[in-house]
């Protein structure tokens, strides 16, 4: 029998892969869904990924997928670049039935965090953000590199950026493409909002009830709070 991968159930599972670059809230907005959603959802981060094999984002990421109550894991890389996205499909083409059913069906969602027309306020307020953020990070750490390093490795990514081109290869892969806009003030409150509405309109199975602003908020300032627990070198 066919398998219907257009078919969404209670058996269906969800990947995110953002579309970003440094200092958008990735991070932030993931720690906000997965503090509302503690037992459904889940975070890999590709900071915490220490070794030499870059695919164990998406091993870590389909393994936790693969727990039976799990049911939607954030993949938390830039993907700045269509190579880094594609990458992504073809790992997750290879390496899905290593850690799931053959017949498990998965929808990969797309969040674009850096909207194209508004890169200069995006460099302004990241670099803001991230030097502020001082050493609270796996490896951007402010007191050993210095301000001026941590500038150099942001304007590399704003420079190589290539944003979402929904039109084309691998950007035309995502079954549901979530666009941010980017707010100056708690950008990653309303990122999440924004993020629950899309999916409760596009996956209610996914989420049929979105939380209250209260539960959102509190989320929101837990995961400003956050600290990574692994040092990458
Ligand atoms: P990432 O590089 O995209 O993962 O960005 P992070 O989530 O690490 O955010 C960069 C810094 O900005 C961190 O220190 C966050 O705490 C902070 N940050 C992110 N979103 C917000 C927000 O909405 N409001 C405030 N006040 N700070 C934020
Ligand atoms: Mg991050």
């Amino acid at each position: 029998n066919a398998i219907d991968y257009d078919k969404v159930d209670e058996h269906t599972k969800f990947l995110i892969f953002p579309i970003s670059v440094i200092g958008c809230g990735k991070t932030t907005t993931s720690q906000t869904l997965t503090n509302l959603f503690p037992e459904t959802w889940g975070h890999i981060q590709n900071d915490d990924i220490t070794g030499k094999d870059k695919s164990q984002l998406i091993k870590k990421s389909l393994e936790l997928l693969a727990k039976q109550e799990m049911k939607c894991v954030i993949v938390d890389r830039n993907n700045h670049q269509f190579r880094e996205r594609k990458q992504l499909f073809e790992w997750l083409d290879e390496l899905k039935e290593d850690y799931l059913a053959y017949d498990t069906n998965i929808k990969v969602i797309g969040i674009s965090f850096a909207p194209y027309d508004k890169l200069s306020k995006i460099r302004d307020i990241t670099m803001q953000r991230v030097i502020k953020r001082g050493n609270n990070h796996q490896s951007i750490k402010l007191d050993e590199l210095g301000e001026k390093k941590v500038i150099g490795i942001m304007s590399g990514f704003l420079k190589r950026y290539q944003p979402l081109n929904i039109d084309k290869s691998p950007d035309n892969m995502f079954d549901l493409m979530i666009e941010l806009d980017f707010n100056e003030i708690d950008s990653s409150l309303t990122n999440v909002k924004q993020i629950l509405n899309e999916i409760h309109r596009a996956y209610p199975i996914l989420m049929p009830e979105i939380p209250t602003d209260d539960k959102i908020d509190e989320a929101f300032r837990k995961s400003l709070e956050y600290k990574p627990t692994v040092r990458k070198i």
